[in-house]
């Protein structure tokens, strides 16, 4: 596949579901089988998944997790820098439908789906720690959410790993502590 540099932001999207679907985040595997790994890749330029694919999947999704806890931009980097190396090769220019050069990160054709994926979302990491900052690497603000997530909006303004789930588990924790206050 190809995978072009601009894009990058693409490869974010996956990494933040990828993280999302530990056992660490959901208190249950939110990625067991093939359908949810296809379910999680839909959308995005990547091959179907297979069985055997779902274990290394998961395997990626803690080296994910690792390197958006990292605590400096070099660290993320390094990280960045292994993954997009387990299938990625140099970068290319091709030409995009408007006929204009873009850069691309090819990958290897023997690349296993996992790596493939590791090489997408490298390309996304790397992105965004050139172009918005590592401080875009974030905890989830959600009381008692373990979640990790990486802030590719243009504003940045993101709190919650899972916005849906986490913005409303918020809510909820605000009025009950609001009720509480007000219960003599
Ligand atoms: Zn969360």
């Amino acid at each position: 596949m190809d995978i072009p540099i601009a894009n990058y932001a693409a490869g974010i999207e996956v990494a933040n579901d990828l993280v999302s679907t530990s056992p660490t985040v959901r208190g249950a595997e939110a990625l067991p089988d093939v359908e949810a790994l296809a379910v999680l890749l839909a959308g995005h330029d990547l091959r179907r998944p297979q069985d055997e694919d779902v274990f290394p999947v998961q395997l990626l999704r803690r080296e994910v997790r690792g390197i958006i806890e990292t605590e400096t931009e070099e660290q993320a980097v390094a990280g960045a820098g292994v993954l997009i190396g387990r299938a990625g090769r140099a970068p290319v220019l091709r030409r995009d439908p408007d006929d204009r050069w873009m850069w691309c990160v090819p990958t290897a054709p023997d690349a296993s789906l996992a790596d493939e994926l590791a090489a997408f979302i490298a390309v996304g990491l790397f992105g965004v720690v050139r172009t918005l900052g590592h401080d875009r690497f974030r905890a989830c603000a959600a009381p008692g959410c373990r979640g990790v997530f990486v802030d590719a909006s243009r504003a940045g303004r993101r709190r919650y790993c899972m916005p849906e789930l986490c913005g409303n588990r918020l809510n909820v924790a605000n009025h009950r502590a609001r009720r509480r206050a007000v219960t003599p």
